[in-house]
């Protein structure tokens, strides 16, 4: 794939890269490794005083990054605005909380003094996806550099200029050269960096296919390895829901980023006894979005981000109809204009065996199943090869209990649409991946937890 800004509202090549060169990507590890050697012993306040003054520069300059994001990959302005916004906190977040975090943990035990201390590793790679172009990569850069860690981003081809302007804020913020640097390279080019002796671990997040092959090779290195990978996120809506706001989140819930979110909810699974009512109102509210130009204050809907992303989720809906399933709403692209434009569609009635069932769908498709009670909609919500997030909706405890007892997956959120929030960590189970990011667990994995024991 080639690394270039391709506006994916007309086609439009803005502008085009070159991959760094095997020498070029050896000399940036090069760097990142001596900088390495100074970094980890720089103290903690001055590192939160570089991450507090990059939130400065994001919260300054919101509009151009907003801009960028929503021209390389198509979500609307304001949502991409509220990105940056979410990239400082995160920065304010870990320069508040890190040193807490990492403070030594004493624990009694034979010796005269025992404690837990956490230590940086090193070199770190991140490869990171397009479709949360910053959100992706502060949430994994703020821990890493706040923990003493130095990064490498190796972020999707289709985002090079956003990628290039985080490294910007970061060394305009005061971290050293070295400390984060953006490597502009191809996918095929990650498993010389990842077998490099000096990369200590590496972080993914994207597809299972991609993730698998790098946890290949790190497993192959003996590395460690966090992945984020995909979801097919469950919406259960029980009878005792408010389901005014059931239906209005399920809305923002499928349709958040242009559809392409790996916490999206996807599976809508639906009480018998509520079904038909959820179901006529959620056609309703999927009639009045508004799709198009995502600059534009009033567009719900952008593009997807590249042609193949649309190719790709047209397939599996045409598949889907073939299969047996209904389409509600949409079913289409919008051929009569350029871009990756996708109609808000809803696929109902999905038969067994029909790859609805079990495919992640990567844009504003909802696949919706009707279970006749709460036992019959866990074990839907949990036949599927993913466990990232869920979000299920009842006002009667004894099935809240259940639900959060008995969902398989990263989190549960009850009442409410799956999100992260930088207090709490976030992270899946099953083919979702492992591993976690957030909170204080998101900052420890990532340093070597060491124990010290002495007489
Ligand atoms: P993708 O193709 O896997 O790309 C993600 C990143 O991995 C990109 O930087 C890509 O580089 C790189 N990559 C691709 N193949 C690789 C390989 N064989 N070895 C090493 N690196 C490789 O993912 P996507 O399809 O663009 O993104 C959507 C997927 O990401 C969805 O499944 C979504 O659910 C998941 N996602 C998960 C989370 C989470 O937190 N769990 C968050 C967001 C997205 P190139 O661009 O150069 O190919």
């Amino acid at each position: 794939m080639a690394i270039a800004t391709i506006n994916p509202v007309t086609g439009e090549v803005v502008k085009t890269f070159e991959a760094l060169t095997g020498a070029e990507i050896k000399h940036k590890i090069d760097l990142a490794q001596s900088q390495f050697l100074q970094f980890r012993s720089i103290p903690m306040g001055q590192r939160a005083e570089w991450l507090s003054k990059a939130a400065n520069i994001l919260e300054q300059e919101r509009d151009r990054f907003g801009q960028l994001m929503t021209l390389e990959m198509g979500k609307p302005l304001k949502a991409a605005i509220a990105e940056v916004n979410k990239c400082a906190a995160v920065c304010r977040f870990y320069a508040k909380n890190a040193a807490a975090f990492l403070a030594d943990v004493p624990i009694q035990t034979d010796a005269s003094i025992s404690f837990v201390r956490y230590q940086p590793l090193g070199v770190i790679l991140a490869v990171m996806p397009w479709n949360f172009p910053f959100w992706q990569v502060f949430r994994f850069a703020a821990p890493a550099l706040m923990a003493g860690n130095v990064g490498l981003l190796k972020h999707a081809s289709n985002v090079p200029q956003s990628a290039l302007a985080i490294e910007e804020v970061l060394t305009r913020a005061g971290f050293p050269t070295g400390a984060f640097q953006t490597l502009l390279v191809g996918a095929d080019q990650v498993a010389a960096i990842v077998e490099d002796d000096r990369v200590k671990a590496a972080t993914l997040t994207g597809s299972e296919p991609a993730g698998a092959s790098l946890a290949a090779i790190a497993g192959k290195h003996l590395k460690k390895v966090v992945l984020e990978l995909g979801g097919s996120d469950p919406f259960i809506v029980m009878p005792s829901a408010d389901l005014d706001q059931a239906v209005k989140t399920a809305v923002t819930a499928r349709m958040i980023n242009n559809g392409q979110s790996c916490i999206a909810a996807k599976r809508f699974i639906v009480a018998e006894a509520i079904a038909d009512q959820f179901i006529d109102r959620l056609v309703e509210q999927y009639k009045a979005l508004k799709v198009g130009d995502p600059m534009l204050p009033d567009t719900d809907i952008g593009p997807l981000a590249t042609p193949g992303i649309l190719k790709d989720l047209d397939q599996q809906v045409q598949t889907s109809i073939q299969q047996g399933a209904k389409v509600l709403i949409g079913g289409e692209s919008l051929r009569d204009q350029p871009g990756n434009f996708y109609l808000p569609t809803i696929l109902a009635e999905i038969p067994k065996g029909c790859l609805a069932e079990y495919d992640e769908f990567f844009g504003p498709v909802a696949l919706v199943f009707r279970e006749p009670d709460l036992e019959s909609a866990i074990a839907r919500a949990n036949d599927s090869p993913f466990g990232l997030g869920a979000s299920a909706w009842t006002q009667d405890p004894t099935e809240r209990d259940r639900l959060i007892e008995e969902i398989e997956s990263g989190s549960v959120f009850i009442n409410g649409m799956v999100k992260s929030d930088m207090k709490l960590p976030f992270g899946g189970i099953k083919r979702s991946g492992f591993g976690r990011e957030l909170g204080r667990e998101g900052i420890l994995e990532f340093v070597n937890i060491k124990t010290v024991w002495a007489k």
